[in-house]
């Protein structure tokens, strides 16, 4: 899966310019997410992309940033909550090629890895 099969999130960026701070391994997994969150929030606002305590950060909330609210608390909890189940799967899941991972920490980053990957993966963990 590249990296251009992500565009369809693109548009729900804050900033344009923003990337997918993510491995390739996990890039299905941020699409399914994306389609989760869009299935109930068709506006929703999205802050990041990245990998976090070597799990996935979906950061997002469910529609755009406006003063003085533009949303329920529910509504944050809602999609708060569909966002976790991909968190939880991604501890799983190995980043650089999508296949079982644990996590590793045998770097100063912490990383979900397969065991292939490990072993390839360098001390500046970059995928
Ligand atoms: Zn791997």
């Amino acid at each position: 899966m590249s990296a251009a099969e992500l565009m369809p999130l693109r548009c729900h960026f804050r900033d344009p310019s923003s990337e997918f701070d993510v491995g390739p391994g996990w890039r299905p997994l941020v699409l399914r997410c994306h389609e989760a969150v869009v299935a109930e929030f068709p506006e929703y606002e999205l802050l990041a992309v990245k990998q976090k305590w070597a799990a996935l950060a979906f950061q997002a909330f469910p529609r755009p940033w406006r003063r003085g609210g533009n949303w329920v608390s529910g509504e944050v909890d809602r999609l708060h909550a569909l966002v976790a189940e991909f968190t939880a799967a991604s501890e799983h899941i190995c980043e650089r090629c999508g296949n079982a991972g644990t996590l590793r920490e045998t770097r100063p980053i912490e990383l979900t890895l397969c065991g292939v990957c490990e072993s390839v993966v360098g001390q500046d963990g970059r995928l």
